[in-house]
């Protein structure tokens, strides 16, 4: 075994045992997807210490604690078409691109360009590409062209949920989002019954960097 793979083996046992990693359709995921891929390479050696890392641009890859709470509560699934807000480094998309398979897809929409084009070639090198869909503009709209979703994950902070991730979300389906204030979120997961009504179930605290866009905040 190679000596990233043992140590992600290892952080996947933590946050197991920790209780973040509690779905196990992303706990194979996690055990799968190449973390030390998807830093700046001179942070490699901290890829498998729990922490958020900057990958430029003031922006961050999220803590693995953080992609393990928020994909277990997500549960993507064989087939899904799942929508992600805030690409940033290409990791949480390759978590589900693993978990969603060839039957299913994953649409990414990121703000800055340069951001974008560098979480294309992780996602090439690492063999996810077909499977994911990365665009760029503002997320904070969701993306209409291919709606609805089965599932909508936003790995960015906004003072609401965004009205038109709601209107995306497929009756049945399930939206995870920090919500807050700029220095304090707690994780939304709003699960959408079959007949459209909304029912929120409130998670863990925790600290996202903005959702800049339409329906987030201006700056
Ligand atoms: N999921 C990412 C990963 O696996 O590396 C980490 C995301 S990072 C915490 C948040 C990202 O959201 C940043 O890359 C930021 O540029 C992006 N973002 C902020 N506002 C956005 C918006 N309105 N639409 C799309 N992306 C946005």
């Amino acid at each position: 075994m190679g000596e990233y793979e043992e140590q992600r083996r290892r952080l996947v046992e933590l946050l197991v045992e920790e209780g973040a990693l509690f779905d196990e359709y992303a706990q194979r995921a996690m055990l799968r997807v190449p973390r030390e891929e998807f830093v700046p390479e001179h942070l490699r050696h901290m890829a498998y210490i729990d922490e958020p890392l900057p990958i430029g641009h003031g922006q961050t890859i999220s803590a693995p604690s953080m992609v393990a709470i928020m994909t277990s509560h997500l549960k993507a699934r064989p087939g899904h078409k799942v929508l992600e807000i805030g690409t940033g480094s290409g990791y949480q998309a390759a978590i589900l691109a693993e978990i969603v398979g060839d039957e299913g897809h994953v649409y990414t929409v990121e703000r800055i360009p340069e951001l974008a084009e560098t979480a294309r070639r992780n996602l090439e090198r690492t063999g996810y590409a077909k499977r994911v869909t990365v665009i760029v503009g503002d997320g904070s709209q969701g993306y209409r062209e291919k709606a609805p979703y089965d599932r909508i994950i936003v790995t960015a902070s906004s003072p609401d949920i965004p009205r038109p991730l709601i209107e995306q979300l497929k009756p049945g389906g399930i939206l995870v989002i920090p919500v807050g204030d700029r220095y304090m979120q707690r994780l939304y997961i709003v699960y959408k019954d079959k007949h459209g009504s909304l029912r929120i179930e409130k998670g863990v605290y925790c600290l996202f960097v903005p959702l800049i866009g339409k329906y987030g905040w201006t700056a």
